[in-house]
């Protein structure tokens, strides 16, 4: 097979275009040809496919998924090796890739599911058949014991809850994650992990909350009682809340519930109606600190497996994942993520 499958985007409202498009001849130094066996739909698609969110189009979108390595001109990498890999590609030289710690904030910047067809390759985002992985992108080697609906949304959502989660304050025994999707189920097990006595976490929506003590966490329903008894059974505030809701309504409450010098992590409001009602004040009398997390850094990715692999007979994280529709069912799989039927709704090529 020299050929490969897309679906293009075409922009806000258009249907997806089913395309055939030509393999590359050859690759390029350190690069990777992967056949993509499994990709999941992450929300911020959503965004793109409505609007509210600009890209460059035509393009292929989508970029959680795992596959298997077809041509590799990279040392260490060889035909039929399942891989997964960092969502940016960076180059490994300007002052963020260097001298920051933050790749994901490259100067020249390539992030698969955001570039348009004319770029490169072509084949850049995950909503294909095969993706072409650039020199500046981190691959890495799946364990073959881990199943691909696991692994599909590491890249995004499970490495963003790891770097957003890195650095725990001290002591760190109680904790608040503010969002019951997928990303807050991840907080709840990897903070239960990193030893973490008590998760709580809100929704205001009862049924996001309704697998929240299956990963570890404690259900609190955002309703009239919430802080009250989220302060009592913390004993006056937690070390740290996380926030993962997406909506800038929910920081006042993460302020109020919060101990002196507790922590505040925000990693779900990435999208400009985010206006805070806070003041000043409220922050520095209660000497908190505040890091605003977007993406991560390869080593991030790596962690994340590792957390699944140790945890994967002890949680139910495939439930998280709808089994796999046709690629060609892409309209299909944007509908039924927007229904929220599902957390991560996959297709496979
Ligand atoms: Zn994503
Ligand atoms: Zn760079």
């Amino acid at each position: 097979m020299n050929s490969a499958r897309i679906q293009l985007f075409q922009g806000p409202g258009r249907p997806f275009e089913s395309r055939t498009v030509p393999l590359p001849d050859r690759l390029h130094p350190g690069e990777i040809l992967v056949e993509i066996s499994l990709a999941t739909v992450c929300g911020s698609d959503l965004h793109t496919v409505s609007g509210r969110r600009g890209a460059p189009t035509p393009c292929v979108l989508g970029h959680e998924a795992i596959g298997r390595v077809v041509a590799s001109e990279r040392p260490g990498f060889t035909e039929g090796q399942r891989v997964t890999w960092t969502l940016a590609d960076s180059c490994g030289e300007c002052p963020a890739c260097t001298e920051w710690a933050l790749p994901q904030k490259c100067l020249r910047l390539f992030k698969y599911g955001h570039a348009a067809l004319n770029d490169g390759s072509g084949l850049n985002g995950c909503y294909a058949s095969h993706i072409v992985l650039r020199p500046g992108t981190f691959v890495l080697p799946v364990p073959d014991g881990l199943k691909d609906a696991l692994v599909a949304p590491a890249n995004c959502a499970l490495a963003t809850i790891v770097n957003a989660l890195e650095s725990l304050p001290v002591p760190c025994a109680t904790a608040l994650v503010q969002g019951g999707g997928l990303l807050g189920l991840y907080a709840c097990a990897w903070l239960r992990f990193r030893g973490v006595e008590r998760v709580f976490c809100t929704d205001l929506s009862a049924e996001r909350l309704s697998m929240v003590a299956e990963f570890g966490g404690i259900a609190m329903p955002a309703d009239a009682q919430m802080k009250k008894r989220i302060l009592e059974e913390s004993g006056g505030g937690v070390d740290l809340a996380l926030e993962v809701a997406g909506t800038a309504a929910v920081i006042p409450d993460g302020i109020a519930l919060l101990r002196p010098g507790g922590t505040y992590v925000w990693a779900g409001m990435v999208h400009p109606q985010t206006a805070l009602d806070l003041t000043g004040e409220a922050v520095l009398r209660k000497c908190l600190t505040i890091r605003g997390v977007h993406n991560y850094a390869p080593r991030h990715l790596g962690i994340g497996l590792d957390f699944l692999a140790a945890m994967q007979d002890r949680l139910p994280f495939e439930k998280l994942v709808s089994p796999p529709l046709p690629l060609a069912a892409l309209d299909e799989a944007l509908r039924l993520t927007e229904s929220r039927r599902w957390l991560r709704v996959s297709i496979t090529p």
